[in-house]
């Protein structure tokens, strides 16, 4: 029975520091946070990374389904059903953007899952070791499917839908701590929230080298990816936060069809163009496994997943990107 938390992407750090990097780490969204700004003024750059840390704070505070503290997300959840409710322009306009995945994913991708997230528990301070029961199980998943509706205000059609934005708010937080470096003047930098990242520019003279994690061998990189410009790149994985009963292993990404952990895949990496599109697609890509690779191609975003069996599938750009371990 381990509850495990590890980074899913490595920033690979390789070779001698650059002398203009700028490096801090901030504890943020239950993970560590690496800024990496390119940037002869080191204050520039620190004041840059400190307004982008401020900025992604208080979002995820606003965001989040966990904690004492009130927000506008966690009050919608303890609204009356069926009555209308309006959020934030900001929250508005994250939470369209996760209904249109919602429905481009077939539902693989499910905002609506709060009450099935906090039942099987993986993100509580004192993570599950057992399942919940199946009668649990069934009831909040018939009620979380496709339960969240928007005709100028936001609805949920019953008590038990409830909001969980895990899956999609790491990314969309990363973009604007992005946009903030962007408007301190910053052209080269990466930001890193625990695996998931954007990236701008190059590293100093160099690409931005990002290591996939292989899912089954720990410490051990499954491909490469070598790339400078604006790219984010989020894998979603079964090692992030699982345990193990019964010699199954029960993870935190669950199918919306079944409320339990999805079995299709063992992880699954997207490159999009920003970082809250790769975050909501790995989700999906990860519940769909081999099968989402066709629809990543129409809708035009990049990305590979190791199935159950460990078998790699990629979008045919993304093969080109990267060069795969032994
Ligand atoms: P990620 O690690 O980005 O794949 O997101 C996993 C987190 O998203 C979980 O901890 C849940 O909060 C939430 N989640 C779990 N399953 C889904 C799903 N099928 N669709 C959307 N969000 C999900
Ligand atoms: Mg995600």
């Amino acid at each position: 029975m381990a509850m495990l938390f590890a980074l899913t992407i490595l920033f690979l750090s390789e070779g001698c520091t650059q002398n203009n990097e700028v490096k801090e780490t901030r504890f943020m969204m239950g993970t560590l946070v690496e800024f990496v700004v390119i940037e002869e003024d080191k204050d520039k750059a620190l004041q840059a990374i400190q307004q982008a840390a401020v900025t992604m704070q208080k979002l995820s505070d606003e965001l989040t389904i966990y904690g004492e503290q009130a927000n506008t997300v966690k009050a919608f959840n303890q609204s009356v059903a069926n009555t209308p409710y309006d959020f934030p322009q900001a929250i508005n306009d994250l939470l369209k953007q996760a209904l249109e995945i919602d429905q481009q994913s077939r539902h693989a991708f499910s905002p609506s899952l709060g009450s099935l997230s906090l039942l099987w528990g993986f993100s509580d301070d004192i993570p599950p070791t057992h399942p919940p029961s199946t009668v649990s199980i069934e009831k909040l998943q018939q009620h979380s499917l496709q339960c969240l509706r928007f005709e100028q205000h936001w609805q949920r059609s019953n008590a038990d839908c409830q909001l969980d934005l895990g899956g999609i708010a790491k990314g969309f937080i990363i973009d604007r701590g992005i946009d903030v470096l962007k408007q301190h003047g910053v052209g080269n930098a990466m930001i890193n929230a625990g695996g998931d990242i954007r990236m701008l520019g190059t590293h100093g003279d160099r690409l931005w080298n990002i290591g996939i994690r292989h899912p089954r061998k720990a410490g051990q990189v499954i491909a490469k990816l070598s790339l400078s410009g604006d790219h984010s790149i989020v894998t979603s994985g079964d090692y992030e936060r699982f345990f193990i009963d019964h010699g199954k292993r029960y993870h935190h990404i669950l199918d919306p069809a079944t409320g339990w952990p999805a079995t299709a895949s063992q992880s699954s990496t997207v490159m999009a163009p920003n970082a809250m599109l790769a975050d909501a697609w790995s989700t999906a890509l990860f519940v769909l496994g081999a099968k989402g690779i066709p629809l990543l191609e129409q809708v035009k975003i990049e990305g590979m997943v190791v199935d159950a069996n460990g078998n790699i599938h990629a979008t045919r750009r993304f093969k080109q990107y990267l060069q795969l371990s032994d």
